[in-house]
């Protein structure tokens, strides 16, 4: 790699003083051609390159892709070298966060998506986590403390994120978990006219759940109300449950009523409310030494004890959140907005690295989706949260990796080989076994893993 410090932004000085340094120079320079999409001997800016992995809004007369190719040599003060044809999707609790604290290396890698790479490229990403339980913006100020770097919630999706679109859907809902009311607020933030919490329901009767009591701020804060002539149309499960006792009474209570009328019994317990979960992961990543249960081991608790109060009703509950295939088309609307707005880019990438520590939801969400994705969506597996190194993961990644940044690090020398295997000059003579090695309709191949691993036995 280069022995030069790592750029805070793209530069193309040539500041060099030693033999060394004028080689590692050079190695730069040569990378940064390929990735900009000018061959090695092919670097007239009047030649026609290869397709860019960069902003579309870049190549401009001053922009970096004709400096290098012409060089000399300085840029523009503001310019901005945008990766184009690839991105990454981070989950955060296990990957940059755990028990609350950054992990640290996540720091520098959000250095290394900003700019401060050897190409000089910022990479563009986007956050997917299972977890919630307040708003996205409340998060994502939380998340730029810790991470270092601002971060928006335009390219921030959380466990409850999805539940947004279901808000014109449904009059009077319960809303369950979180801290105190700010989960009613999230709701109501999201369009939801009519929020009921477990906190109301117990206020109004608090024989509903004969261990639970409400705490004075909970009274304070919650609402008695008539239900009788209430209907609750929709139960969402927005965060983790603070009493499961107590909200798994009234979830079941629910399940069972005729029509979400509590106080109510249906005779063939099929009248109830449809009950929503923001995801199904049932251990997560915490402070403690182990894994710690979730909210997939709260919706399990659900469906198993209805099915014995009931004598054997089967309830159907729903799960957002990873790995549904509709989070990942949330998330790939998400990063197509978040890309035009924030780099100006207009078309997709070519491939996704999702960054992820627990295979059953991360990796098992990116591998079924990238098979109806239009795009690659690469799943990169880490040993910080709850993958635990030396065992089986029940869903393969694409790569295994130690930390986020060694993720970050390997995406970018993945584009960075994949640059070197499909530049023209580069090319080797086509095989046979390996189909559509040379560039196609000006787009660079993207090749299944099998191929990858061909390609690399061949090159070697
Ligand atoms: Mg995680």
């Amino acid at each position: 790699m280069s022995a030069l410090a790592p750029p805070t932004r793209p530069t193309f000085h040539r500041a060099a003083s030693t033999f060394v340094d004028e080689i590692a120079t050079a190695r730069t320079d040569l990378s940064r051609k390929l990735l900009l999409g000018d061959s090695p001997s092919n670097a007239s800016p009047d030649s026609e390159s290869t397709p860019s992995l960069l902003s579309p809004g870049s190549d401009s007369s001053s922009s970096p892709k004709s400096l290098v190719a012409g060089s000399p040599i300085t840029p523009p003060e503001d310019a901005e070298i945008v990766a184009n044809s690839f991105a990454f999707a981070f989950d955060i609790d296990g990957v940059l966060i755990r028990g609350g604290r950054v992990i640290p290396e996540a720091i520098q890698a959000m250095k290394v998506l900003n700019g401060e790479n050897e190409y000089g490229i910022r990479i563009p990403y986007i956050f997917l986590t299972n977890g919630g339980g307040k708003s996205e913006a409340e998060r994502c100020n939380d998340l730029s403390k810790q991470l270092e770097v601002e971060i928006s919630p335009a390219q921030f999706i959380c466990g409850h994120t999805p539940m947004s679109e279901m808000a014109s859907k449904h009059n009077t809902v319960l809303v369950v978990g979180g801290e105190g009311e700010k989960c009613r607020h999230v709701a109501q933030s999201y369009g939801f006219k009519d929020v009921v919490t477990p906190g109301d329901i117990i206020k109004t009767d608090s024989a509903t759940t004969p261990f639970r009591k409400l705490t004075p701020e909970e009274h304070k804060n919650s609402k008695t109300r008539d239900f009788s002539n209430v209907a609750i149309e929709a139960v969402f499960v927005f965060a983790d449950s603070r009493d499961w006792a107590g909200d798994l009474q009234i979830i079941l209570d629910l399940a069972m009523s005729k029509g979400g009328r509590i106080g109510t019994r249906s005779e063939a317990f099929d009248e109830g409310p449809p009950i929503y979960f923001s995801h199904n992961d049932v251990v997560w990543s915490a402070a403690h030494d182990h894994v710690r249960l979730g909210m997939g081991a709260l919706r399990g608790i659900v469906e198993y004890t209805f099915k014995e109060v009931t004598k054997g009703k089967t309830l159907e509950t729903f799960a957002f959140g990873k790995p549904q295939i509709g989070t990942f088309e949330f998330a790939t609307r998400l990063l197509k907005r978040w890309r035009k707005n924030a780099h100006k880019l207009n078309a997709p990438p070519e491939t996704v690295y999702f960054v992820g520590d627990t295979p059953e939801s991360d990796i098992r969400g990116t591998n079924n989706y990238n098979e109806r994705a239009e795009n690659d969506w690469y799943s990169i597996l880490v040993k910080t949260g709850v993958y635990q190194d030396g065992t089986e993961p029940a869903y393969k990644p694409r790569a295994t990796v130690h930390s986020v940044l060694d993720a970050v690090n390997h995406g970018i020398e993945r584009e960075m080989k994949r640059r070197l295997q499909t530049s023209p000059p580069m090319q080797k003579p086509k095989m046979p076994e390996i189909s559509k090695l040379s560039l196609e309709d000006g787009e660079v191949r993207v090749f299944s893993p099998i191929e990858e691993r061909t390609l690399a036995m061949w090159a070697s």
